[in-house]
């Protein structure tokens, strides 16, 4: 928006970029990017930094589950990568590197460094206010070292926390999941191979995603207490339990229950493609399986382990008057999908396209009539893939929600996933980011097929 002013309030800026490039071992927090976000970041001429700096691609990605032989695994052939992994300091200092460029020129941005936010005064909240209402007071925003400002439009992208958040009286809702993420920096037997895995355990899955050469970085979620103890391992005992992890069968218990279940798991299955092919609306042909892989072993924890809480949490609005939230501010979600920060950038772009749209034709930018556009927009995708996360996590919690049943339901998910060549495509569409709709179609489907079974055990495909 030319002849826009902008403040940014940073409590702790970031290192330079260079200061970076001669650290040799990884962050300890990565984040799978789809390629859609690398696009969002090349538009902000960030990307090529990051890029230039280190961000490895993945070409493959494979998911799987323990109890059952229920897999999906898929590639990017031909289309590019399926996603990215950046270093959470490498994506900070780039971001914000660009930043203290713009700051520096007549780009009227201006850096608030090393304070937060300390108040801030909205206009009176009218849920009901209609389009064409008269023009609200500018929004008031103090800083703890005192300065004030008065702004058209506020943006809220201070974490999951925010502050922003609670000073503006939005409400939220949040579900803890009892889980906690262990990330670590690991190193592997071989090359790793740019695929990214993932296994679904009866305590939660585990990823593993390639960074560069023999490198990758695990997340895996448990509860607290297992969280708390595989961080205090010693380096050698925690890759052993990774390794073993990927390598340990169901137990005796599920693999009889999926057996008993076999005649079942197959109408289940044939459910699903003919679940799937109404979504697609035609008949389709179905691929030949591609052969799960077998992840390479981990030989090295590099660094200590660290854990997150995770959670699902959400705003009840993305927009008021003069304030619009952004990212964790707005939404949180489980991380097994890797679509967090994609969910954030996302929200950014959507943000910045409405109030381009909004400027161009002569309107507030920070008007509720305006900002709804972008509340309606995000908030029904973010909420569609918050529904459908539960759900897979659901669906592939410890137990679910019949004993015995559930893995045979699984592994029949994931097969049919697998033989739907469309609904893979989907799935890697999903993955890439390329398609937005695609993300709820493929989980919301995944769901759809899944879920139903729950409540009526094998009953659909009859
Ligand atoms: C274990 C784990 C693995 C994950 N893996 C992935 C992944 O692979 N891919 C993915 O897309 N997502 C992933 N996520 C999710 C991702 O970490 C978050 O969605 C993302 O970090 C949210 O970014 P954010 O900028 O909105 O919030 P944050 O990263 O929390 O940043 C908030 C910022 O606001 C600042 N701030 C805080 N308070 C104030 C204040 N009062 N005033 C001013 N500034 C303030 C902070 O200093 C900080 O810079 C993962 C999450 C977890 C827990």
């Amino acid at each position: 928006m030319p002849g826009a002013r902008i403040g940014v309030v940073e409590p702790n800026p970031p290192p330079e970029l260079d200061e970076l490039r001669s650290l040799v071992d990884p962050d300890i927090r990565v984040f799978a990017i789809t390629p859609a976000s690398g696009r969002i970041l090349d538009s902000c001429r960030v990307w090529e930094d990051i890029a230039d700096v280190r961000a490895p691609a993945f070409t493959r990605m494979q998911v799987w589950e323990s109890v059952g032989s229920g897999y999906v695994r898929f590639g990017s052939d031909g289309q590019g990568a399926l996603g990215f992994v950046a270093e959470n300091r490498v994506l900070g200092s780039a971001v914000y590197d660009r930043l203290r460029a713009l700051a520096t020129g007549a780009s009227g941005l201006r850096l608030f460094e090393g304070t937060t936010l300390k108040s801030l005064s909205l206009p009176p909240h009218s849920p009901g206010a209609a389009l064409g209402s008269p023009p609200q007071e500018l929004a008031r925003v103090e800083t703890a070292d005192g300065r004030v400002v008065r702004a058209r439009l506020v943006v809220g992208a201070d974490g999951g926390g925010s502050v922003t958040r609670s000073l503006a009286g939005v409400g939220s809702w949040a579900k803890d999941y009892e889980q906690h993420g262990v990330v670590a920096s690991v190193r592997l037997a071989g090359d790793n191979q740019r695929t990214a895995w993932q296994r679904f355990l009866p305590a939660g899955p585990l990823a593993l995603l390639p960074l560069w050469n023999d490198m990758s970085s695990i997340v895996w979620s448990v509860p607290p207490a297992e969280a708390a103890r595989l961080k205090a391992l010693p380096g050698p005992d925690l890759a052993a339990e990774i390794n073993a992890a990927f390598a340990q069968q169901g137990s005796a218990q599920d693999a009889a229950a999926a057996a008993s279940q076999g005649g079942a798991v197959d109408l289940f299955t044939k459910g699903a493609v003919k679940l799937s092919r109404a979504m697609q609306g035609a008949a389709h042909t179905v691929t030949r399986a591609e052969p799960m892989g077998t992840p390479p072993l981990v030989t090295e924890v590099v660094g200590g382990a660290a854990s997150f809480p995770l959670r699902m949490a959400g705003a009840n609005e993305y927009a008021r008057s003069r304030l619009a939230l952004v990212g964790d501010a707005a939404h949180t979600v489980h991380p097994l999908a890797g679509q967090g920060l994609n969910l954030g950038l996302g929200d950014a772009d959507a943000l910045a396209r409405t109030l381009a749209r909004g400027a161009e034709a002569g309107r507030d930018v920070g008007s509720l009539s305006l900002l709804r556009e972008y509340d309606g927009e995000r908030r029904a995708q973010v909420q569609g893939m918050q529904t459908a996360l539960d759900v897979i996590k659901a669906v592939f919690a410890a137990g679910g929600h019949r004993p015995g049943v559930p893995s045979a339901v699984r592994t029949a998910g994931m097969s049919a996933i697998h033989a739907l060549g469309p609904l893979k495509n989907e799935m890697a569409a999903f993955a890439m980011g390329s398609d937005s709709s695609a993300a709820a179609k493929v989980v919301g489907s995944v769901g759809a097929f899944l879920s139903p079974s729950l409540s009526t055990p094998f009953g659909s495909g009859r």
